[in-house]
């Protein structure tokens, strides 16, 4: 996804809280600064950001079939996959309307494969951030303290510089939404050749999202224009982006993780339903794991297949703002209570 797009994915799910009256207190620390999730959504995919050895390839949860010792580890059966995605994510209804993928595919197992760093794969990056979020909050300023319920007795003796300031804490809860929005799209978590960025279909699908999208949520229109837009019509702005992609989200209260889930089992699952979701797009009839030349093209998927394609799109973007808001209250709500 590019700049604008998770930009908007951030927005729209700060606009996803204040909507469903949950966690009033994380809205009025994120509202004020969405104008800068033009810069903290994008900023894990900046080359910039990469620095410390990590590659250009260092969020994605690549899967691919197992062929190692304990393929039960690694085996999802669908209503297993099902219970652990919750009828709330739209890929669920997708996947459970599914045929193209057989009994065979299944129950074959799959994992992410070694392409990318230990540490480095999208729930790692996820969980690693919203675990440090939560320490940054406690250690808030003043202002955080008090949309943070609960006294937290030695943050006094910090310096007031020490202590997280708003801004920053909402640029690292922007930051925590680009891994989430990574984990919905298909190409991110599926280890043929015709999933990587220059070989057709991921970038093409980035593009045609991006074209629905627009260009209001760029960042130097964000954060350059004169007067700088206001922060009420940049939440509208988000909330009319839903119709591009017949995005009709519920308006009862966020969900919770699914139970017994940490965020980084949340985000696999959420990963190995992506991952099945592109073998939906390119079948492993026509185009088979470990075949390298094999393409998907865009183009074809438009051309014949419209109404799979529009529901996909639905299902991802919705998703990837949902999600983002579930993983922030859980960020939120593990700090408050
Ligand atoms: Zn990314």
């Amino acid at each position: 996804m590019d700049q604008p797009t998770h930009s908007w994915i951030a927005i729209r799910a700060v606009a996803l809280l204040e909507d469903t009256g949950t966690e009033p207190n994380l809205v009025a620390l994120l509202k004020p600064h969405v104008r800068e999730a033009s810069i903290g959504a994008w900023i894990p995919d900046q080359a910039d950001a990469r620095r410390g050895g990590s590659r250009v390839e260092n969020h994605v949860l690549k899967m691919s079939p197992y062929r190692g010792g304990q393929p039960e580890r690694f085996v999802t059966k669908k209503t297993d996959l099902l219970k652990h995605i919750g009828p709330h994510r739209l890929i669920a209804g997708l996947l459970d309307g599914d045929r193209s993928l057989d009994s065979q595919w299944w129950a074959a197992p799959y994992k992410g494969d070694v392409t990318t760093r230990p540490g480095q794969h999208i729930p790692n990056r996820a969980m690693a951030l919203s675990t440090m979020l939560k320490d940054l909050l406690l250690l808030g300023n003043k202002r955080i303290d008090a949309l943070v319920s609960g006294n937290v007795s030695f943050v006094g003796s910090l310096t007031p510089e020490a202590r997280t300031q708003e801004d920053a804490a909402a640029v690292y809860f922007f930051m925590l939404s680009h891994f989430v929005a990574d984990a919905c799209m298909p190409c991110h978590c599926d280890s043929r050749k015709l999933a990587g960025y220059n070989n057709g279909l991921h970038m093409q699908l980035e593009k045609h999202w991006a074209m629905q999208v627009g260009t209001y949520f760029e960042k130097d229109h964000l954060l350059k224009s004169k007067p700088l837009p206001r922060v009420h019509d940049v939440l509208g702005k988000a909330r009319n982006v839903d119709g591009k992609f017949s995005l009709a989200f519920s308006q009862t209260k966020i969900p919770n993780l699914i139970k017994d889930h940490d965020v980084w089992l949340e985000l696999i699952y959420l990963c190995r339903a992506s991952f099945a979701l592109a073998g939906m797009i390119a079948s492993s009839q026509s185009c088979p794991y470990g075949d390298d030349r094999a393409r998907a093209k865009f183009k074809d998927l438009q051309k014949s297949r419209p109404k799979f394609l529009a529901e996909m799109d639905q299902a991802v973007m919705h998703d990837a703002v949902l999600n983002t808001a579930i993983i922030w209250k859980h960020v939120w709500t593990g700090v408050c209570r």
